[in-house]
């Protein structure tokens, strides 16, 4: 998928959904299919079955990946979930928020 512009390590806006709202880092980024895992978003309960090194097994957390059009970069300059726009040419160019202009 070309231009995927949410990378790991960016921190995001949930923008639909029952996570709306809500804000985390992204933990892992998808680019074939355009999705992202973000902590502590779209957690589903997981069984998980007892293993021989721990002799139990419970129900954990498991951050689901959503789709990166559901969600927004924060910008660390001005704190506001933006759309990103890219300054520079090819290899050089860089991300910046389209609110403040900072690089992202
Ligand atoms: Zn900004």
């Amino acid at each position: 998928m070309a231009g995927m512009r949410i990378k790991k390590g960016d921190r995001v806006r949930v923008l639909t959904g029952k996570d709306r709202g809500k804000e985390g880092d992204v933990m892992r980024a998808f680019p074939e299919t355009g999705k992202v895992i973000v902590d502590g978003v779209n957690v589903a309960k997981k069984h998980q079955k007892p293993t021989r090194a721990t002799m139990q097994g419970g129900i954990i957390d498991k951050d689901m990946p959503v789709h990166a059009s559901n969600v927004m970069i924060v910008c660390s300059s001005c704190d506001k979930p933006t759309r990103i726009g890219y300054r520079g040419e090819g290899a050089a160019k860089v991300r910046v928020c389209k609110k403040c202009g900072k690089n992202l």
